[in-house]
């Protein structure tokens, strides 16, 4: 799963409340994630958070060997046309 773990407090809309002097709710955790040229975040709650984590690390690793096959094909293009 693509996209960025965030953890942040929220504000809520009740008058009166703690939050509204600063003291935040939470924190809840957010997926922010960028497709389709526009960035979203997404709630993640409590009990999905492990499986979300690893999700989000299974993909970044996954991206990261593909970024440097990409570097390895580039250099060996590279290499070829030097032939
Ligand atoms: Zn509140």
């Amino acid at each position: 799963m693509r996209g960025v773990l965030v953890s942040r407090g929220r504000r809520c809309s009740s008058a009166g409340c703690h939050c509204q002097e600063g003291e935040l709710h939470g924190p809840y955790t957010y997926l922010a994630v960028y497709t389709d040229g526009r960035s979203r975040t997404v709630y993640v709650p409590a009990a999905v958070q492990a499986i979300a984590e690893r999700y989000v690390e299974v993909t970044q690793r996954g991206e990261a060997l593909l970024a440097e096959i990409s570097q390895i094909n580039l250099e060996l293009l590279r290499r070829r046309a030097l032939e």
